[in-house]
C-alpha cells in the first residue's frame, strides 16, 4: 500500500469535509485529491499532475500561488509576536496599519474595520451590528434583512438565511424569520419581452413589493454582492444598483454590500462597490484581503452605523461582541504582505485587462454554441450557462446536466474550472495575476472539455 492510500484511507475514516457527498465519501465513489503544493495559478497534486486552477481556489487566490514575500511577512510576524487578543483597546502595529490600508481601498465614506476568520463569520457581524443600530436608535421592530435569491453569504443559521440556496436551508429549519429574499438580478431570466431597462424597474418594483409587504418599519437591511458568486457568477444589468439603492433609500434601510469575492480587484476595480456606484453602509470582505494565504475576515463600518455605535457605548458601555482571534496579527502579516503585491504590481488593472480578453474569447468561443445558453462574465469572473434548448432557454433534466461533466473533462485536460453548486454552469474565476497567454490556454481546454461531452 503506497503512502496516498494509506492516507485516503485515513481521510475518508476521520475528515468531514465542507460540502461534500457523505457517503460517496466515505465508500470511496468519490475521488478525492491530495494538493500538495502550487505556484503561480497552478497547483500540484499527489499525483504529480500539474493543474492550472481556473477558480484560484474557492476564488480567494487573487495574488496566485507560492509568493514567498506572504510567507516571510507570516513568518516574521510569528516569531515577533505570535497572538495578542484586541479587546479593550489592545492592538498590533500590522492590524493598525491593515485598517488605514482597507479604509483607503473602500469607497467614500467608510470609518472602522472589524475582524473576523471567515466571510461567514463577518456576515454574523453584520447582522448584530443592524441590529444593534436599530436598537439604540429606539426602533427594536427594525430588524429584518432582505438578501436575493441566489445569493451567497455563508452557511451559519444566520447567514445560512441570507443566502437564497435551498441547499443551505433545507434540513437546517431555514430560512430564520428575519430574513428575505427578494428577485435575482438575472437579466437572461427575465420574462420574455422585458428589456434590460424593464428588468431593472422590475427587480426595484419587486423589492419595494416585499418592503411594503413586510412593513418598512421592519426592514433593517439589504444585503447584496456586487456581482453574484456562488449563485452562479451573475453580473447584474446596468443601473440595478442605482434602483435598488433609491428604494433603500426612500425607506431608511442600511445596503450591506457582500464583497468577500468582489473586493480586493476581481472586477478590475478596488472593490465592486467601485465598479457599480454603489454607497454602501457596511461592507463585508475576506478571500482576497489575504488571498487565503491565512484566513481573515475584515467588516468595514461606515460613517453613519459608526457614529450611532460610537455614540451608544457612553450610554451601554461596551458592545458585547468579539471574537478570540480578532485582527490576529499573524493573518494581519499575511495582508499586509498581500495587498503591497497587489497594490505594487497593479493586479487590479491586470485583472480588468486579461479579465476583459478572458470573457470576450469565451464569448467568441462559445456565443451560439448549441449546448451554451448564456456565456457571461465581468473583471476576473466568467460563467457559461448551459441549456438544453438554448432557444426556448429549457434547462437539462438535473441527471443530464452539462457542468459537472465539462468540469470533470476540464480536469481531464489539466484544468480546474468549477462545476456552480447551483444551475448548470460552468464557473471561471483564476487568480487575477493571469496573463492573456494563459487565459487562450483556459479557453482552449475549456472549447476541448464543452466539445467532448457535447
Ligand atoms: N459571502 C460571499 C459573497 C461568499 O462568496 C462567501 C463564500 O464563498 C461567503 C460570504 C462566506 O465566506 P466563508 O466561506 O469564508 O465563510
Amino acid at each position: 500500500m503506497t503512502d496516498y492510500q494509506k492516507l485516503f484511507e485515513q481521510d475518508r475514516a476521520h475528515f468531514m469535509h465542507p460540502s461534500t457527498h457523505a457517503h460517496d465519501h466515505a465508500s470511496g465513489a468519490l475521488k478525492g485529491r491530495i494538493i500538495k503544493g502550487a505556484s503561480g495559478i497552478r497547483i500540484q497534486d499527489h499525483e504529480g499532475r500539474e493543474l492550472i486552477d481556473a477558480f484560484a481556489g474557492l476564488y480567494c487566490v487573487n495574488i496566485g500561488y507560492g509568493r514567498t514575500e506572504v510567507a516571510e511577512a507570516i513568518y516574521k510576524q510569528a516569531k515577533e509576536l505570535a497572538y495578542y487578543h484586541t479587546y479593550v483597546g489592545h492592538s498590533t502595529e500590522a492590524i493598525i496599519e491593515l485598517s488605514a490600508r482597507i479604509i483607503d481601498w473602500a469607497p467614500q465614506g467608510m470609518k472602522k474595520v472589524y475582524y473576523g476568520m471567515s466571510g461567514s463569520d463577518a456576515n454574523e457581524t453584520q447582522i448584530k451590528l443592524v441590529r444593534y443600530y436599530n436598537n439604540v436608535l429606539g426602533r427594536p421592530a427594525k430588524k429584518k434583512i432582505i438578501s436575493r435569491q441566489r445569493g451567497y453569504h455563508g452557511s451559519g443559521i444566520m447567514t445560512g438565511s441570507l443566502t437564497g440556496l435551498a441547499s443551505f436551508h433545507q434540513h437546517f429549519d431555514l430560512p430564520h424569520a428575519d430574513i428575505k429574499h427578494a428577485a435575482c438580478p438575472h437579466f437572461y431570466k427575465a420574462p420574455a419581452g422585458m428589456d434590460e431597462a424593464a428588468f431593472v424597474q422590475h427587480c426595484a418594483e419587486d423589492l419595494e413589493r416585499l418592503i411594503l409587504a413586510e412593513g418598512p418599519e421592519t426592514v433593517a437591511a439589504f444585503i447584496g454582492e456586487p456581482v453574484m458568486g456562488t449563485g452562479g457568477i451573475i453580473v447584474p444589468p446596468k443601473g440595478y444598483w442605482q434602483a435598488i439603492q433609491a428604494v433603500l433609500a426612500k425607506y431608511d434601510i442600511l445596503l450591506i454590500a457582500d464583497e468577500v469575492v468582489c473586493a480586493f480587484g476581481r472586477l478590475g476595480t478596488p472593490m465592486g462597490s467601485q465598479m457599480f456606484g454603489m454607497q454602501p453602509d457596511l461592507i463585508t470582505t475576506a478571500k482576497g484581503l489575504t488571498s487565503a494565504y491565512a484566513p481573515l475576515s475584515a467588516v468595514i463600518v461606515g460613517e453613519k452605523v459608526w457614529n450611532v455605535i460610537e455614540e451608544a457605548s457612553s450610554r451601554d458601555g461596551a458592545m458585547g461582541h468579539g471574537w478570540t482571534y480578532s485582527g490576529h496579527p499573524i493573518c494581519a502579516a499575511a495582508a499586509l504582505a498581500n495587498l503591497d503585491i497587489l497594490e505594487k504590481e497593479n493586479i487590479a488593472a491586470n485583472a480588468a485587462d486579461v479579465g476583459a480578453y478572458l470573457n470576450q474569447q469565451l464569448r467568441q468561443t462559445f456565443e451560439g454554441h448549441p449546448l451554451v445558453g448564456e456565456v457571461r462574465g465581468v473583471g476576473m469572473l466568467a460563467a457559461l450557462e448551459f441549456m438544453a434548448d438554448r432557444e426556448a432557454r429549457t434547462p437539462f433534466d438535473a441527471a443530464l446536466k452539462v457542468g459537472p461533466r465539462v468540469s470533470a473533462a476540464c480536469l481531464e485536460r489539466g484544468m480546474i474550472a468549477r462545476a456552480m453548486p447551483h444551475g448548470d454552469i460552468l464557473g471561471f474565476a483564476p487568480p487575477l495575476v493571469l496573463n492573456k497567454a494563459e487565459a487562450d490556454q483556459v479557453v482552449g481546454i475549456a472549447k476541448a472539455a464543452v466539445d467532448a461531452v457535447a
